[in-house]
């Protein structure tokens, strides 16, 4: 099946090549030697990406593989053309039959080459399939029985629409697992206030008062969704917590196969969205691209899980090692390790209020996804300044011969500016994403405090003396 695979890539990868250079020399005019340079060098980047990404799923590391793959073709052209050389001498049979003769040991000695020494590393797929966690919360023998000390995160911003609401609901759910002997008579809904400028924080206050389920924190000014929910998920204690948004769009009865989920021995259970029904069409379409892209990119996430999940004592202690300025959650959580299962639920519509998070917003969080946990956009650059400087010398070899050997020689003005414009305009687009990277580098070495916490409320600090 790979070999299929790996012959599909080499069929489409000479289309490609030999389109290229068609194209090269009868639209755009360029010499042979220009087009056939850049044709090779189309060709070479799209059977490494195809055989990359499709034909071995690998993830070996983006630079280092391309070299290989770079060395073993260079072998593999060389038998080739030794191969086609010797039968040509040898035998008395037409070039072409010899030059198809050559291709054998060609596709043997790349196809080799790119399975035992190019893409060393297939990919892992343990993440990104679902495991079968209900079945498995089901089937697995409980290995805790006893109640479990619970807390429940839910940051807010300006939520003062729902929070009785919320508070309502989970009261009740507390309530129920309490009865049922799942989790103790002291688990909590902390609430982090994320400097609502609203009612939100008189609000959980009062409710605090009222409601022995009730704590809460609030944070000096407005840090962000993530940025709340780690305040939330670094300050309340009890065995498991369990991190949920203020707006009732996640089904609160899926807590309790959670808390199966860790008395069956997992320290993290992710909620998983089964359909997004509830959500705009853009929304739901940028989503999955943007998965998509990040599974690409060599990112491990959960494929339709936001941040609505159970995590062990265990598990957060070893998100405290964790102290990056740049964070997003979802991406860092699967790197924490540790046993998971993920349970399945459908997303309703917010009860009440409007989404807190503006196409800004989210478009700031996939950013944030992607760079601080993939560097494949400075490898691209890599890849990208190599096939430059490969086409610039093809360029340079091309315009020195003509200027040498040839009488044809027009000091021409586009073959000077052209070029000038199209490599600054690929530097400035270098300069741009290793500043991004810089950026980067700069927020995580002034170290600043990720969040700052006011006050609590009384019975909150009573708790903590
Ligand atoms: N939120 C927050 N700080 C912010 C923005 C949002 O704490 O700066 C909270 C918000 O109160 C809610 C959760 O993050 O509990 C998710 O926000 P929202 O429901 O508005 O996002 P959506 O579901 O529309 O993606
Ligand atoms: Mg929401």
């Amino acid at each position: 099946m790979t070999f299929l695979r790996f012959l599909l890539v080499g069929v489409a990868n000479t289309f490609i090549g030999l389109g290229v250079i068609y194209a090269a020399m009868y639209f755009f005019h360029f010499s042979a030697v220009v087009a056939n340079a850049t044709g090779y060098s189309i060709g070479i980047l799209v059977s490494f990406a195809l055989n990359k990404t499709w034909t071995f799923g690998s993830d070996d590391h983006m630079g280092a593989s391309f070299f290989r793959f770079l060395l073993v073709i260079a072998i593999a052209y060389s038998a080739n053309l030794s191969a086609v050389l010797f039968v040509n001498e040898h035998f008395e049979i037409n070039i072409y039959i010899a030059q198809a003769l050559g291709i054998a040991p060609y596709t043997a000695i790349t196809y080799l080459g790119s399975h035992f020494f190019v893409f060393r590393n297939r990919r892992k797929t343990q993440i990104t399939t679902p495991p079968t966690a209900l079945i498995n919360v089901k089937t697995n023998k409980l290995l805790i029985t006893r109640a479990i000390k619970l807390n429940i995160v839910v940051p807010c911003y300006n939520e003062e629409a729902v929070l009785p609401e919320t508070t309502r609901q989970l009261s009740r759910l507390l309530q129920h697992l309490i009865a049922k002997g799942k989790v103790t008579a002291d688990s909590c809904v902390y609430y982090v206030d994320d400097g609502s400028y609203d009612r939100t924080w008189d609000l959980i206050e009062s409710l605090a008062k009222t409601n022995n389920f009730v704590q809460g924190i609030k944070l000096s000014r407005n840090r962000g969704h993530q940025n709340a929910l780690l305040a939330g998920l670094l300050t309340v204690e009890g065995e498991a917590v369990v991190s949920i948004d203020a707006d009732l769009q996640d089904d609160l009865s899926v807590i309790e196969k959670m808390i199966d989920g860790y008395r069956a021995g997992h320290d993290i259970v992710y909620g998983v969205r089964a359909c997004r029904k509830t959500d705009t069409f853009f929304k739901n379409f940028s989503a999955q691209a943007y998965y998509h892209l990040l599974k690409m990119m060599g990112v491990e996430i959960i494929h339709n899980h936001a941040d609505f999940r159970l995590m062990s004592r265990r598990a957060i202690e070893a998100l405290k090692e964790f102290d990056e300025v740049n964070l997003f959650l979802r991406g860092i959580i699967p790197q924490l390790g540790f046993s998971f299962s993920l349970v399945y639920y459908d997303r309703s519509e917010r009860y009440a209020g409007e989404s807190k998070y503006p196409f800004r917003k989210m478009l700031a969080l996939a950013w944030q996804g992607i760079t601080s946990f993939s560097d494949l956009p400075l490898h691209f650059i890599t890849g990208l300044g190599f096939l430059v400087s490969l086409i610039s010398l093809g360029i340079t070899t091309w315009v020195l011969w003509v200027r040498l050997f040839t009488q044809d020689a027009i000091p021409g003005w586009a073959s000077t500016v052209l070029p000038i414009y199209f490599i600054s305009g690929i530097q400035l687009l270098c300069l741009g994403v290793i500043g991004e990277y810089l950026a980067k580098v700069y927020t995580e070495t002034k170290r600043r405090p990720r969040y700052i916490i006011e006050k609590a409320t009384d019975s909150f600090l009573e708790d903590e003396n």
